[in-house]
């Protein structure tokens, strides 16, 4: 993969040639008829039809693995961490604590105090510009973003920036979709304090080099926030590989619960920065004169926290981990293949996004049909597309379309799905051509 360092790019290489079938293995098939069974939304119907749930990059479906353990602790388990010296809550606390270890450990980070739970990406981002970019961002300052970011990496550098009197600046992709990397290298200047950037698209599928990324900004002595929000699902994550000082994601992404998110920090980093919310948990005492913050994680996670919602995520992770982040790549890449092929078979068909590396996402735009009446006809069919800006209208404004239909894919979706993919984009041309 050109998205990690050199060992991550070693290892993608060889997770892509497997799919491609130019690489022997002896890993026993991907059973996805079994993976499927464990997921009960997908065998419910819409209009009549079996549910064809191609709407992953917006939320994940959950493993009934995740919905047990969400219900155990409430009906087991519920009380609240760090404050009783009673069982239950010694248990919710350990349950809490296993979830950040579980955390630490997929995404290979150094240390359990640099994993923080928040609300999700978005909030996580926000956290970042709020403490680090209000404290080490000045007036005349430059933050460096790319032209495919989500709004959720885009507007809170945009309110610091403009607090600050800094300027936001924004390296172009190219026409395929691909980061401009020379003119990325040309916008880090002796002003560059901070280059936040996503690891894959979430509207084109685009994985970055972030390995490289980093390297470059690293080597003129900028941090850097890689949004992990689309490449968790799909990618094997290595923290120490990538070697980013921040790092982002949601759970609801990656098959865990929503309202609980990643953020991911250096913790020299942590250390230094000022909390974020303030009330009890991130504190070891207060005083009216006085207050005394807690140490890491905790200064970054006042109040109480989604609980059930760590130990959601912590069973995603261990339901992934069991079937194994490579194997998932695999699969998806044979999936994005077949599906590339699906779109392009259809009259009118414009795939927007065509990067050589990409995650499972099929952004598309048809002659016949506004990409809103592409999925309602999907709809009809029982199909399930995203159609808009996606939270990426600098990026629709780039490619000249008001939006785009997408289609992204997980690892339980199947060919036989993207056949009905196929067969509902032909009805759209009937209807509409
Ligand atoms: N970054 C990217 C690339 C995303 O796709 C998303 C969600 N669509 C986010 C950030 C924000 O995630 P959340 O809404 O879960 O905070």
């Amino acid at each position: 993969m050109a998205g990690a360092g050199q060992k991550g790019s070693k290892h993608m290489e060889t997770v892509l040639k497997r799919a491609a079938g130019a690489l022997p293995h002896n890993t026993p098939a991907f059973d996805v008829a079994a993976i499927r069974r464990d997921f009960p939304i997908l065998h419910t119907t819409v209009h009549g039809k079996p549910l064809v749930y191609l709407d992953n990059a917006a939320t994940s479906q959950k493993p009934q693995a995740v919905l047990d353990a969400i219900s155990r602790y409430y009906s087991e388990t519920n009380a609240n961490i760090h404050r009783g010296l009673y069982h239950l809550s010694e248990e919710a606390t350990k349950a809490y604590d296993d979830a950040r270890h579980k955390v630490m450990a997929f995404l290979n980070a150094r240390l359990k105090c640099e994993i923080v739970f928040t609300r999700g990406a978005t909030e996580s981002i926000n956290l970042v510009a709020q403490t680090y970019g209000r404290e080490h961002v000045k007036a005349g300052d430059e933050i460096l973003i790319t032209h495919m970011e989500h709004h959720s990496n885009i507007v809170p550098w945009q309110m610091l920036c403009r607090e600050k009197g800094a300027r936001l600046r924004v390296a172009p992709v190219t026409d395929t979709g691909e980061l401009d990397m020379d003119a990325f290298r040309r916008m880090i200047t002796d002003r560059t304090r901070l280059v936040a950037l996503t690891y894959v698209s979430n509207a084109l599928g685009t994985v970055n080099p972030v390995g490289e990324l980093v390297r470059i900004a690293h080597g003129n002595g900028v941090r850097v926030l890689v949004d992990g929000a689309q490449a968790v699902p799909h990618l094997p994550i290595d923290l120490l590989d990538i070697g980013c000082d921040f790092f982002v994601c949601s759970g609801h992404k990656m098959f865990g619960p929503t309202g609980i998110g990643i953020l991911y920090g250096r913790a020299e980093l942590l250390e230094d920065m000022p909390p974020y919310q303030s009330g009890g948990d991130m504190i070891l005492s207060v005083r009216f004169d006085e207050t005394t913050f807690n140490s890491l994680p905790h200064k970054f996670e006042a109040g109480t926290p989604n609980i059930a919602g760590a130990i959601g995520l912590g069973a995603a992770i261990d339901y992934v981990n069991q079937l194994g982040m490579e194997r998932i790549a695999a699969h998806e890449a044979g999936l994005l293949q077949y599906g590339t092929e699906v779109l392009r078979s259809v009259k009118g068909v414009r795939i927007i996004g065509n990067a050589a590396h990409k995650a499972s996402v099929l952004s598309f735009v048809m002659d016949a049909a506004h990409p809103h009446d592409i999925g309602q006809i999907l709809d009809e069919e029982g199909v399930a597309v995203r159609a808009g800006h996606h939270c990426a209208q600098p990026l629709m404004e780039r490619f000249d379309v008001p939006a785009t239909a997408r289609a992204s894919l997980a690892f339980y979706n199947t060919k036989e799905e993207l056949d009905v993919f196929g067969k509902a984009l032909e009805r759209v041309n009937e209807v509409f051509g």
